[in-house]
């Protein structure tokens, strides 16, 4: 028996309606303490997610989240505001006047806004109003930016339910979330009819919550085929179909990437494909994420001084999960496939050793030279089947090397692209949901590291430097020759250890409203 798990196995998550975490006890999985607290946890949970969404007007008397700019004065709520108030801070001020208590948190100079700055805004006013224990809040957008009203609306909804998402089911104390009903209003004038912007914004919202409690759950609770039953779970009646290939099944296919890397767990590996072909019309595009579980390194053993956030080298595959439900959830008119090769990499007798010889289904040969460099190893089946099913349109994401956080640090991740439209589609997608993406070369002359004497390639570089691009120039030997492909390297921005934006403390949700966007352009 699986040793973890239970935590999202005993739930039913569904996609008919609302997002709903129904607890199914009568399935008898659960029993004693654990029971009662995985109860207790799905009924908060469902009242998270079940936030009431309207378009409305200012209203005194309830708890307002303002975002002000640097000089603006509000002389409609004739609030008295100084320029502090409008800096961009990691704060908010509360102010109480005519009996409405006012959340105002700064946006900074108006000359430099961008959507970022509101998502952030919003999200800090989520985090001072659960703190507060209202039920009501009323969201303002900011006034005289040149974003639409459209755009606000989205972010506001978006950044509402990413700042008010915490992961705390693990903790005896934990701060209840009383707010229900949220309100999107505008000072300067009428918002109706912008239902569908305020309905998109709270699907992206919830994309990318999964995406984080898939990322921050425990280690001996989201194992590979947890990770498995969670999607297929997920996606029941969603419109979108899932095939998980395990076991014998999995032998006979030969993902031997795959096979390899999860040798040495007793947590056995899985390959996910999520189907949800809506518009059969439109280009066939696969959304590709690497998913461990857990990642030790293998017998190339990481040192580290802590290394619980390897739960998290699941990213790719917690964005693309993420990525589908908002697809699914919008119904929106595309023609996507999830692809997710889940496995952990850890060691016993059985595991993975430095030397091997790996045989692609495809014929490609991979002799493994460092064990920790595995991520590329799953990637590779992943992208072999994106092409046997089709795909002309490719983007894998994932946690995949140190090396490209080191180069462009923890806020934004480095982007591949081996045509440049759809590269150019990435930063358009990613301008618009704040994930940010910067290029980085496939520069050929660095193949040569990649050599191997035994086999058609190495998956380490021979060298020290540049290890996010050779790790991009592996994956290229996957992609077919019909196949535009991008590669998102997510390492940097997967988790954050502060909540000072509107990613709260732990996982981000990286990605998920990335691909989403990416796959509906
Ligand atoms: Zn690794």
């Amino acid at each position: 028996m699986e040793a973890g798990g239970e935590a999202i196995r005993g739930m039913d998550f569904s996609l008919t309606g609302k997002l709903s975490l129904v607890f199914s006890g009568e399935k008898g999985i659960m029993t004693g303490k654990k029971y009662f607290h995985m109860r207790k946890f799905c009924k908060r949970q469902k009242e998270d997610l079940e936030m009431n969404f309207t378009l409305g007007t200012y209203q005194a008397g309830k708890t307002t989240v303002l975002p002000v700019f640097i000089g603006q004065n509000v002389d409609q709520l004739g609030l008295k505001l100084s320029d502090y108030h409008g800096k961009k801070k990691d704060h908010v001020v509360w102010f109480d006047h005519n009996g409405t208590r006012f959340v105002v948190v700064g946006l900074g100079d108006v000359k430099k806004f961008e959507l970022n700055k509101y998502r952030d805004a919003v999200a800090f006013g989520a985090r001072a109003a659960r703190k507060e224990g209202v039920n009501d809040v009323t969201v303002l957008l900011p006034e005289g930016t040149a974003y639409s009203k459209e755009d606000l609306v989205h972010t506001a909804a978006e950044g509402y339910v990413m700042g008010e998402y915490q992961f705390n089911k693990y903790k005896a104390k934990k701060e209840e979330s009383t707010v229900k009903n949220i309100t999107i209003a505008s000072l300067d004038g009428d918002i109706a009819g912008l239902e569908d912007a305020l309905n998109r914004g709270k699907i992206y919202g919830e994309g990318t919550v999964i995406a984080r409690e898939l990322n921050n759950e425990p280690t001996n609770k989201m194992r590979p085929y947890d990770l498995a039953d969670f999607v297929e779970n997920l996606f029941k009646d969603s419109g979108a179909t899932v095939e998980i290939f395990k076991g014998e099944e999995l032998e006979k296919l030969q993902y031997n990437g795959l096979i390899a890397v999860g040798r040495g767990s007793a947590h056995k590996p899985a390959m996910i494909k999520i189907n949800f072909q809506n518009d059969k019309s439109k280009e066939l595009t696969a959304l590709v994420g690497k998913g461990l579980t857990f990642d030790v390194g293998g017998y190339s053993l990481k040192l580290s001084r802590d290394l619980s956030d390897m739960r998290m080298d699941m990213g790719g595959a917690a964005a693309t999960v993420g990525a589908m439900y908002i697809l699914t959830r919008l119904n929106a008119p595309v023609n996507v496939i999830g692809i997710i090769g889940t496995c952990e990499n850890l060691i016993d007798n059985n595991a993975m050793l430095p030397g091997e010889i790996i045989e692609y289904r495809n014929g490609k040969t991979v002799s493994v030279g460092n064990t920790d460099a595995e991520g590329r190893l799953v990637l590779a089946d992943a992208l072999i089947l994106s092409q046997e099913l089709g795909a002309t349109r490719v983007i894998d994401i994932a946690t995949l090397t140190g090396a490209c956080m080191r180069a462009l640090g923890s806020k934004m991740s480095g982007l591949w692209a081996n045509d440049e439209s759809v590269g150019d589609t990435v930063k358009q997608a990613a301008n618009f949901t704040g994930e940010k993406v910067w290029e980085l070369p496939l520069f050929d002359e660095y193949e040569d590291l990649l050599y191997s004497p035994i086999a058609d390639i190495a998956n380490i570089s021979s060298g020290d430097l540049g290890g996010a691009i050779t790790a991009a120039l592996f994956l290229r030997n996957f992609v077919g020759e019909n196949q535009k492909w991008a590669h998102v390297d997510m390492a940097g921005p997967m988790a954050v250890n502060r909540s000072h934006s509107f990613s709260n403390e732990g996982a981000t949700g990286y990605g998920a409203r990335l691909l989403a966007e990416f796959a509906q352009r």
